[in-house]
C-alpha cells in the first residue's frame, strides 16, 4: 500500500532519522517523522509542513486514549463477572466436599443455608 519505509514506532523513525544525518550522503536527509493514516506505521518526510491527509500525534493520542479507556472498562466488567465466578465455583466445591463427607445431606426442599 505505502512504498515509503515503515517503521513501527516514532523512536525508530527518529533514530533512522539520526543515522542519515550521520552517514547518509544524499542531498536531501529526511526532516522528521509523521504518522501515516493509510498504513499505520511511521515514515520520514523532508517537508517541514504537514501534509493534509497526514494526523496529528495528537489526534490519534486522542483517538487511541478513549478507546484504550473504553476496552479497559469492558475488561473490568468482565474481570467483576469472573470474580463472582470463581467465588461461586468455590462455594459450590466446598459444599461438594461437605456433601461428599457426609457433613451435609443433599435433599431437593433444603435451601442452602450459607446464602
Ligand atoms: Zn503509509
Amino acid at each position: 500500500m505505502c512504498r515509503k519505509t515503515q517503521f513501527a514506532t516514532e523512536e525508530d523513525a527518529r533514530f533512522y532519522i539520526k543515522k542519515l544525518r550521520r552517514t547518509s550522503k544524499r542531498d536531501v536527509i529526511p526532516k522528521r517523522a509523521y504518522l501515516c493514516p493509510k498504513c499505520l506505521h511511521w515514515h520520514l518526510t523532508s517537508s517541514e509542513i504537514e501534509p493534509h491527509n497526514e494526523l496529528s500525534v495528537q489526534h490519534w493520542r486522542q483517538r487511541y486514549t478513549a478507546e484504550i479507556e473504553r476496552l479497559w472498562q469492558i475488561i473490568h466488567e468482565k474481570d467483576a463477572i469472573i470474580v463472582q465466578q470463581n467465588a461461586e465455583i468455590v462455594r459450590l466445591r466446598s459444599l461438594l466436599d461437605d456433601v461428599v463427607t457426609g457433613e451435609v445431606e443433599m435433599s431437593p426442599e433444603s435451601d442452602d443455608e450459607r446464602c
